[in-house]
């Protein structure tokens, strides 16, 4: 079976990731090398390889990077890229709800829609990154729900699962994520062509 380094020291997304890429992929966790990464890309898409570039470069193995983010339409897409970052570095996730429930009082909660957004980066040392991303629709809740997953999740409304995504189950949150979209694409790309894995 393939391995794959998850860069990333978020256990939630790690966890996830085992799960999801189970069928091809056994992914390996970083250790006390793992680097800190500065996100300050204007993309997603330049942050994801930005975190695989590091890791590849110290573990000198095939790596997964991801970023992800939280847009919401009322606020033109913010958080976005920001999302790690809302509010200010060392809150609490109660505290950045606050802050980001402050932002939407202006606005009906009927205009709360938004999505989880998430692209991957995979590369191989030495050779050219591939990209993969996946969408997760939904809206912001009134209020937080349940505990489970990590980050925004008690904050997301699923529109699929008709519950937020702290209070779905990790196979039901699989069903319907960002992450779970974008492995999938991931998964059917290294399915059609092994060749580039090894
Ligand atoms: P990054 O991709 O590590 O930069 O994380 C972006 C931010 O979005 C972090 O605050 C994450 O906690 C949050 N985030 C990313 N994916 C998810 C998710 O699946 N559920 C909840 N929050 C998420």
């Amino acid at each position: 079976m393939n391995s794959v380094l998850i860069a990333t020291q978020n256990l939630g997304k790690l966890k996830e990731f085992q799960n999801l890429l189970a069928p091809l992929f056994k992914c390996l966790p970083s250790d006390h090398r793992a680097p800190e990464v500065d996100e300050n890309g204007t993309t997603y898409r330049e942050n994801a390889f930005k975190k695989a570039k590091a890791y590849a470069e110290i573990y000198q193995v095939p790596v997964l990077s991801d970023d992800s983010g939280l847009e919401i339409d009322v606020l033109h897409g913010a958080p976005g890229l920001w999302s790690a970052r809302f509010g200010g570095a060392g809150i609490s996730w109660t505290e950045r709800f606050q802050k980001l429930y402050a932002q939407l009082a202006p606005f009906p909660a009927e205009q709360w829609s938004a999505r989880f957004r998430c692209v991957l980066c995979f590369l191989i040392p030495h050779q050219e990154p591939f990209y993969f991303e996946g969408v997760c629709e939904g809206r912001i809740d009134q209020n937080p729900q349940g505990s489970g997953g990590f980050g925004y999740d008690p904050i997301f409304y699923s529109s699929q699962l008709g519950k937020s995504l702290g209070e779905a189950t990790s196979a039901e949150k699989a069903q319907v994520s960002h992450r779970a979209q974008a492995v999938q694409a991931l998964l059917e790309w290294a399915k059609k062509n092994p060749h580039k894995l090894s």
